[in-house]
């Protein structure tokens, strides 16, 4: 499944909640966000049916995020029905950690290998501050248990916020280096709660990466299974790798496989682009599978060449990362 630019499209980004238990400086406001009723977000069916459309047309992998995912009820039941498409040979989750310790066997059991944590910070103070609450021991609980159940690859994202955490980047590769996770540093993007994004808060990963050699020596690595956008570094002597995702320095368009979809079923070519193919509409007039084949080939056609997240976009865009699912 190509799209205009001759991009092969196989990879699916599902929100599959609005809501999250915390309450990012950058991403969500203070008093969280508007909730949907229950017939506002796509059910388990719904999703289960896009998928396998969206299998049948090229889709081959398929993350979980949200909102946080973990906060919406029975996900593992979702992760098992998606993991028999035997189209599907990759799932995933994008995860705050805070849910995840608990949940975890009982995820692993359901055919999930690999996750990604969002963390920004190894210090429980500042955590607090970040995300106005205080789960940093829970996140720290979550790290554990999943080197424990040997999940494979562990991700970490840390969005790299000058003043905030600039100073923690040592930390987070030392981190990396003692134990087997694959740390991303995320530039920071105008989306989001703009009223905490400004320009000088911004790291590019070039600032970063001599950040870091000026105390470790890295070189390109080879392949981290789960191939995105992130360029990764081997830490001599370190059982982690690191890695860089620079959507505002250097943006990796041109590789994009992607499609996202919100929780309320709304197909979107970009995460910054506010076009959007609604398919909770069309599945709840009850259209056949062949239509709504044709609506994902529809919001395949209107992927953008590139973001102009640089020149605006983020302003505005009319979603929160928290609803598209970053
Ligand atoms: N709640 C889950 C989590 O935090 O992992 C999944 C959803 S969250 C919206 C997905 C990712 O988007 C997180 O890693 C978060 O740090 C990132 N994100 C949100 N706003 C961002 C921004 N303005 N710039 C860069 N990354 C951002
Ligand atoms: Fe929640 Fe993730 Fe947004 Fe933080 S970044 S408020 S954890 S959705």
């Amino acid at each position: 499944m190509a799209d205009t630019y001759g991009r092969e499209i196989n990879y699916l980004r599902i929100s599959v909640t609005d809501r999250c238990n915390l309450r990012c400086r950058y991403c969500m406001p203070e008093e969280g966000i508007d909730l949907k009723n229950n017939n506002g977000i796509l059910s388990f069916e719904e999703i289960y049916r896009l998928v396998k459309i969206g299998a049948e047309l090229g889709i081959r992998k398929v993350r979980l995020t949200g909102g946080e995912p973990l906060v919406r009820k029975n996900l593992t039941k979702l992760i098992k029905d998606i993991n028999k498409l035997p189209q599907i040979d990759d799932i995933a989750i994008t995860t705050n950690g805070v849910l995840f310790a608990d949940l975890a066997e009982e995820l692993k059991h359901s055919g999930l290998n690999r996750v990604n944590f969002s963390v920004d910070t190894l210090a429980a103070d500042k955590f607090k501050y970040i995300t106005r609450r205080n789960a940093f021991d829970k996140v720290k609980d979550a790290l554990k248990k999943a080197i424990e159940l040997k999940m494979d690859p562990v991700k970490i994202n840390t969005v790299v916020i000058k003043g905030f955490n600039d100073n923690e980047i040592k930390d987070f590769v030392t981190l990396a280096y003692e134990y087997p996770f694959h740390v991303r540093f995320i530039e920071f993007m105008p989306i989001g709660d703009l009223l905490f994004w400004q320009k000088d808060k911004m790291m590019t990963n070039n600032e970063i990466k001599d950040n870091i050699k000026q105390d470790f020596d890295i070189a390109p690595a080879k392949q981290v299974r789960g191939n995105g956008p992130a360029q990764y570094y081997d830490i001599e002597g370190g059982k982690g790798t690191i890695g860089f995702i620079s959507p505002m320095s250097n943006h990796f368009c041109s590789l994009c496989n992607r499609l996202r979809m919100t929780a309320e079923g709304k197909l979107r070519g970009c995460l910054y682009d506010k076009r959007e193919t609604d398919l909770k509409s069309a599945l709840r007039t009850g259209v056949s599978d062949e239509d709504l084949k044709q609506l994902f080939l529809r919001a395949i056609n209107l992927k953008p060449e590139k973001h102009q997240l640089n020149s605006g976009w983020g302003s505005e865009n009319n979603r929160k990362m928290y609803q598209i699912g970053g």
